[in-house]
């Protein structure tokens, strides 16, 4: 069920309200709604298998009504960076996020260290309602014309795992922040085994026993695909519950699988032998990954608005690790950061129908992103992104012809100077990476845990 778009005074009075700005703002047009879902690490090759084997029916509407093929990135090919880049339209050196962890403080960069405005700033600076789900990148919650739940990078806590999360109690995860008690309900914790792991063998068949290294692997499968449930049911709320011009998610079970367990997905790229016994067991785990993807997407693709553009893409591929490959108990052994290039997917009203070009090049790259959705937005391009070459933006042939004839690319000043001054990466509190740490260890995939595990289990069906 969809209430009523917030109409142009609305969002009009909201922006005066939260951001309090002296710039005037023109009468806006209203613009069919724009939905972006990340998928960290889709590889087109991995993606190009499953559409293959007709496995991934979320994907495969893309090629079927739009267009699916790859998209550019670059080296070092590190998330957080990507992402801030396709959030931003600019680069690692303009936008300050440029690893993980920050050079001086040793600290995970946060939304307060970032230099430019994302494109979640701009569009509500303009008017434009958004909602923005697990970005990298977005703790503490900024304030925005619409919702933001931030995401948390865990290897803050711990330098345990690289990727982010929501957490049931932390400060300023959200935008507002009576935001944090809607959400709660759909959050899936990684620690919470009663709830997940029923979920977790839905996807993935789970050994009964494990080693401390492939219990490790699973525990770290267990954090994302927790996330990722989180994540996905968190959007699929914003998307039952409010009708936004920008609609943003980040989802990331192909990477990190894609990561631990790319040494049964290819086991003849590692130098050394990987047994039947775990061929058996996790030799499908990749393509389970994004069997699971691709069932949260389909969900997500059935809660938007029909007039929606859907853009679907990851920030970069991924192949076997290329130092790790002689290394049985190594934590890796799919790597990705030589620019292995992504995928980028388009589906509605405004989608070029180009079907299946995942062998073919590049539609574009992950600087082209953040103008495109401004285009669709119908906000003018800052005229010092990169990602427009000619007056024209390359990605933009995977939109209709027509679309791009009647609407006229238009460019603005460059007011980065305007935007509030970045500030050195905090941490949400003290005591935070004991918190996580414990947390973690408290998954019970890991060998000495699953006894637990198995406890819990055990008590729920004796109830
Ligand atoms: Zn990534």
């Amino acid at each position: 069920m969809k209430i009523m778009k917030l109409s142009v005074l609305a969002a009009v009075v909201a922006l005066f309200s939260l951001f309090g700005c002296g710039t005037s703002v023109a009468p806006l047009t209203p613009v069919s709604p724009v939905v972006v879902i990340g998928i960290d690490g889709v590889d087109p090759v991995v993606l190009g298998e499953l559409l293959e084997a007709g496995r991934v029916p979320a994907f495969q509407r893309f090629v079927d009504e739009g267009t699916l093929g790859r998209l550019g990135t670059f080296a070092p090919t590190w998330s957080p960076v990507i992402w801030t880049t396709i959030a931003t339209g600019q680069s690692a050196a303009a936008h300050g996020v440029d690893d993980f962890l920050e050079k001086k403080s040793g600290k995970p960069f946060t939304s307060n260290s970032r230099r430019v405005p994302a494109i979640w700033n701009l569009a509500s600076d303009a008017g434009r309602t958004v909602d923005c789900v697990g970005w990298w990148i977005t703790w503490p919650a900024e304030p925005i014309n619409g919702r933001l739940v931030a995401s948390y990078a865990a290897q803050a806590q711990a330098k345990i795992i690289w990727k982010p999360t929501l957490w049931k109690e932390m400060e300023e995860q959200t935008f507002p922040s009576a935001l944090a008690n809607e959400i709660e309900p759909f959050l899936v914790l990684a620690n919470d085994a009663e709830e997940l792991r029923p979920k977790m063998r839905r996807a993935f068949p789970i050994p009964d026993q494990l080693d401390a290294h492939r219990g490790r692997l699973v525990n770290d499968l267990a954090w994302v695909h927790a996330a990722d449930l989180s994540i996905a049911a968190v959007t699929g709320h914003m998307l039952d519950s409010a009708q936004t011009d920008l609609t943003m998610a980040y989802l990331a079970l192909p990477d990190v699988v894609g990561h631990r367990f790319w040494r049964y997905h290819a086991p003849d790229d590692m130098h050394y032998d990987v047994s039947a016994e775990d061929q058996a067991a996790f030799g499908d785990y990749l393509a389970l990954s994004y069997i699971e993807a691709d069932r949260l997407l389909g969900e997500l693709l059935a809660k938007v608005p029909e007039d929606a553009t859907v853009i679907i893409l990851s920030d970069h591929g991924m192949h076997v690790d290329p130092i790790t490959m002689y290394e049985e108990l190594a934590l890796t052994s799919g790597a990705h950061e030589d620019a292995a290039p992504g995928i980028i997917g388009v589906l509605g009203p405004k989608a070029a129908k180009q079907g299946n070009v995942l062998k073919q090049t590049d539609r574009g790259d992950v600087y082209q992103v953040a103008p495109m959705l401004m285009h669709l937005l119908d906000l003018p391009v800052p005229e010092h992104w990169r990602g427009v070459q000619g007056g024209r933006i390359p990605l933009e042939r995977i939109l209709t012809e027509e679309w791009r004839a009647t609407h006229p690319l238009r460019r603005s000043p460059n007011t980065d100077g305007d935007y509030r001054p970045a500030t050195a990466p905090r941490v949400p509190t003290a005591g935070s990476s004991e918190a996580f740490k414990d947390n973690f260890e408290s998954i019970g995939y890991l060998g000495g845990n699953k006894q637990q595990v198995e406890d819990a289990e055990a008590e729920r069906a004796a109830e």
